[in-house]
């Protein structure tokens, strides 16, 4: 009787019940662990030489493309207001796009970069903005947090690692990564503490802002791919930075100080009274020019590689009743669609509307405020509305003071 022979892997020689997984070829066999292996191989050579075509492998095509009028529209059905903030976002990952695709070799002339800043206060929209552009991009975009990076040598994550996301998005392809988008937050908190170049050391703050500089010049950056520390006998993955656009955001709290100082001091003169006027001092904000970013705290090597500043406005009532019901996902979409699903149809009255707004206002969180107003508001009903039998559910001014005056009282 003959013996059947076992499958071997053509690479590595295994047979069948020594590996997971055996493809069969026309005239040979691998093994899962061989493919991996291979996929590596194949990773680390093409990433050296697709570089070396940047630009024409791009892969974009100019016509897919989502126009900058397009991507507005798109923010649209998702963030209330914030027009200017829009409109500098739609243009930026629109030229990104065109930079992608550009072929520098034909007239000589090559589009750099432009990264962007936004500043406003906090809840007003940044992140919101960051997250719903994702959305629609289709380059790896990730989300960062300018707190967690202290300069090298300290505690806390090295500024390289911010890369290290972007590579986890891209599924570690290099190439994909060096066309990504990278959103840091909350960029303001690595600030120099005083306009004062500093005498003493600042660890958190322009360290870091020398660290960050290196990503944002356009440079070759060795990357830890695990992220936090640099190891000195890890691998590093080196990411080229040159085509990667970078999206800064900060609220800057009291950087309208640093404006209206700088607006008095220009306008006085003897047609200070004349220019006075003109300044909306409610709304300082639309003032901003790179120079306050720097009686801010953020060194001019930074600010000078953030060439676009745009701006977000604090969100008056309007805004906020707005948030509420118009939004593609607002609140009150997402409450009316949980109830639905236990069957149960849920409305809002208007009064009850203008409440919540109220109350956002009075704690002073702004939009943020509203989340945590409508949850206190909706928790009970949450509870006991999939069972009371109930199929329709009106939530009145009343019904929502009750409740929140149910949890203040809970909170004293
Ligand atoms: P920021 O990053 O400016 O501090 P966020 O974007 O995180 O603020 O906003 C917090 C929350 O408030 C968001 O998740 C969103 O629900 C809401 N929000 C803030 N601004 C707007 C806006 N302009 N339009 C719609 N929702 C907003």
């Amino acid at each position: 009787m003959a013996v059947k022979r076992k499958n071997r892997c053509s690479f590595c020689g295994r047979t069948e019940d020594e590996v997971a997984l055996m493809l069969t070829g026309l005239n040979g066999f691998i093994c899962d662990e061989c493919i991996r292996q291979a996929e590596r191989i194949v990773r680390e050579n093409m990433g050296s030489e697709v570089r070396l075509k940047a630009g024409k492998a791009s892969g974009l095509d100019m016509n897919d493309i989502p126009k900058p009028r397009d991507i507005k529209a798109f923010l649209d059905q998702y963030v209330i207001g914030q027009d200017s903030a829009k409109r500098y976002l739609s243009v930026a990952v629109y030229n990104h796009y065109k930079r992608l695709a550009q072929k520098v070799d034909d007239d000589g002339v090559e589009i750099e970069k432009s990264n962007i800043i936004m500043v406003g206060a906090t809840g007003t929209g940044k992140t919101l903005l960051a997250r719903t552009i994702a959305k629609l991009l289709k380059v790896p975009f990730t989300i960062v947090d300018a707190t967690v990076f202290t300069e090298a040598g300290y505690v806390g994550e090295d500024v390289e690692s911010i890369l290290t996301r972007l590579l986890q998005v891209a599924d570690y392809d290099v190439t994909a990564t060096e066309r990504g988008i990278v959103f840091i937050d909350e960029i303001d908190k690595i600030a120099r503490k005083q306009d004062n170049p500093s005498i003493t050391r600042d660890v958190s703050g322009e360290g870091v802002q020398q660290g960050l500089l290196k990503l944002l010049e356009g440079s070759i950056v060795n990357v830890p791919p695990k992220g936090g520390r640099k190891h000195p006998d890890q691998d590093y993955i080196h990411v080229d930075t040159r085509n990667i656009l970078f999206i800064c955001g900060g609220a800057f709290d009291g950087i309208e100080r640093k404006i209206a100082q700088r607006l008095n001091t220009h306008v006085v003169g003897y047609d200070s009274v004349q220019n006075q006027r003109r300044i909306d001092t409610k709304d300082l904000m639309k003032y901003i020019v790179p120079q306050d970013l720097k009686s801010f705290g953020l060194i001019p090597e930074i600010i000078g590689r953030l060439p676009v500043l745009t701006y977000l406005n604090p969100l008056d009532r309007e805004a906020l009743r707005n948030i509420l019901t118009e939004p593609k996902n607002s609140l009150v979409k997402q409450q009316i669609k949980l109830f639905a699903m236990d069957g149960i149809q849920l409305s809002f009255e208007e009064d009850a509307l203008d409440y919540i707004v109220d109350k956002a206002i009075e704690y002073k969180l702004g939009a943020r405020g509203l989340r945590s107003i409508m949850e206190t508001i909706m928790i009970e009903a949450q509870f006991s509305a999939p069972t009371n039998g109930e199929k329709a559910l009106t939530i009145t001014r009343e019904y929502a003071e009750q409740q929140i005056e149910k949890n203040e009282r809970m909170e004293k």
